[in-house]
């Protein structure tokens, strides 16, 4: 495994030109983009895609999404309705993604043997300038091992997949920090598959009305078994997270008096004395570039259970309720009984 430093704003030519050598050849690349790190592959490229899967012990039938550097390349990968154009030419590059009818020229491995394809043109110039160089679309999940928080550095990428990649490209920590926002545009009215840094209210200034379905909001989605007899977890840290939507003192309070140390998840100055504290911002945009190195971090602090208030779900609070109700295994405790099912 190769790691690579360099600038995210003007990525050296060696370390772009080694990456996109590694890609031709069937390679996989993880790279920084706006939202956490990609692991990447040729969007062509079976023999990339597999490792992909196999790296990352991804389910197969969970499909990857195509990244491209403009809206031309968009058009070869799948059919643009001309009204998603006009969006896209106004919204990319950035944090969003769109499900789209394919055309069957990526990799089947990619796209899960769908007929639709997700695509999407970061707004980073790590990946910019690797597309631009291999002349073609990359495709790529977050760069952590299925399951596990989605890394926003190197260093979380080499903490899940160290030896599983050919390269590991080090352009510091990731801007947004959560993945970005897919919407399904087959859909009318148009489906929100996964809310993430572009926002539904903003996505409706564009879109018209959006249908914000249950599992978008990180509900319903553990019940889906994409393993016979297992269930899909997300973005879950290895110690127990339980949202709290009634006073967060009284719940820490309870846990420890039952023995347990507790540690606290702060966002938005909701916060409460206990064994551990740690202080996710007190601004959404900070909350979530800092939610994945806090689900990393609790698991280094040996407490028995982590804390964190319920966000109310508007805006960015939307997309961090999804992944913190992926990862806490949707223990949510609306009351003190509910708590208590959980300690
Ligand atoms: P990740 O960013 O690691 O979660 O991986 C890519 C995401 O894109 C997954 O959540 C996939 O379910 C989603 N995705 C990719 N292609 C499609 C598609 N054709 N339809 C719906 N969702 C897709
Ligand atoms: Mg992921």
């Amino acid at each position: 495994m190769l790691l690579l430093r360099t600038d995210p704003v003007a990525p050296a030519y060696d370390v772009i030109n080694k990456a996109v050598e590694v890609l031709r050849r069937g390679g996989i690349v993880a790279a920084p983009t706006e939202t956490v790190y990609g692991l990447f592959t040729h969007a062509q490229s079976d023999e990339g895609c597999l490792k992909v899967f196999k790296a990352k012990g991804r389910p197969p039938d969970n499909p990857l999404i195509v990244h491209v550097d403009s809206l031309e390349m968009a058009e070869t990968v799948g059919h643009v309705p001309k009204d998603v154009a006009e969006v896209l030419r106004q919204v990319w590059p950035g944090p969003i993604t769109v499900v789209i009818k394919s055309r069957g020229v990526v990799s089947p491995c990619v796209t899960a043997g769908l007929d639709t394809v997700a695509v999407r043109a970061p707004a980073h110039p790590i990946p910019q300038a690797i597309i631009r160089e291999l002349g073609a679309p990359i495709a790529g999940p977050s760069a952590n091992k299925a399951g596990r928080p989605s890394p926003t550095t190197a260093a979380h990428v080499i903490e899940d997949l160290d030896g599983e990649v050919d390269v590991v490209i080090d352009g510091g920590p990731t801007f947004f920090g959560v993945e970005s926002t897919i919407i399904d545009v087959t859909k009318k009215p148009p489906l929100l598959l996964r809310p993430g840094p572009f926002t539904v209210e903003e996505l409706e200034r564009f879109f018209g009305p959006i249908e914000v379905p249950p599992v978008a909001r990180g509900l319903a989605e553990a019940d889906v078994a994409l393993v016979p007899g297992m269930k899909y977890r997300h973005y879950a840290p290895n110690t127990p997270l339980i949202i709290v939507h009634f006073d967060l003192r009284e719940a820490v309070e309870t846990a420890r008096r039952r023995g347990l140390r507790v540690a606290v998840l702060c966002a938005l100055g909701r916060c409460a004395e206990a064994d551990a504290v740690i202080h996710m911002g007190d601004e959404m945009y900070e909350v979530a570039k800092n939610l994945y190195k806090s689900l990393r971090d609790l698991d280094r602090l040996g407490v028995d259970v982590g804390v964190v208030a319920a966000l109310e779900e508007r805006g960015l609070g939307l997309t961090i309720m999804n992944r913190l109700r992926k990862a806490a295994g949707h223990r949510e405790a609306y009351n003190l009984e509910g708590l208590l099912r959980y300690l």
